[in-house]
């Protein structure tokens, strides 16, 4: 037997099946909306750090990497020398005119720059993870 609800909608059973499903959704939506918003704010950080470094941060998991490496390449890209921003040096070798030149975003993460010794100017490499760090061998290929 089709009823009236309270709410005014016509339906079978014991409630508003509708109503149920609508408020449903809502819940849904405010849920996930933090997740979206976070999930924007890491596309455009992204966006940036590619538009403006020429940086592909998209291995960076948590969204304070992205923007403490977008911190960094701001202050390298002005000018400030890496050792005031807490950046060190990975390798020297005096028969190569580079050297490396090492961010720690956190314990797995690395940011890596490439410093011309003569010019001393800073190149970016990229981000590199904790693995890729101690194995080195994707850095020294690119050296
Ligand atoms: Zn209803």
């Amino acid at each position: 037997m089709r009823k009236t609800f309270p709410c005014g909608h016509k339906g079978k059973g014991l409630y508003c099946h509708r109503c149920k499903a609508e408020s449903e959704a809502k819940k849904k939506a405010k849920a996930e909306a933090p997740k979206n918003k976070a999930h924007l704010e890491r596309k455009h950080m992204l966006a940036q750090a590619a538009s403006e470094f020429g940086a592909d941060l998209n291995k960076l998991p948590h969204t304070r990497l992205i923007r403490k490496a977008i911190q960094i390449m701001g202050r390298v890209h002005t000018g400030e020398h890496f050792c005031v921003i807490g950046g060190k040096v990975l390798k020297y070798s005096r028969k190569m005119s580079r050297r490396l030149v090492v961010f720690s975003l956190d314990m797995d993460y690395r940011l890596i720059y490439e410093e011309d010794t003569r010019t001393h100017s800073l190149r970016l490499i990229g981000v590199v993870s904790h693995e890729e760090y101690n194995a080195r061998k994707p850095l020294e290929n690119k050296i």
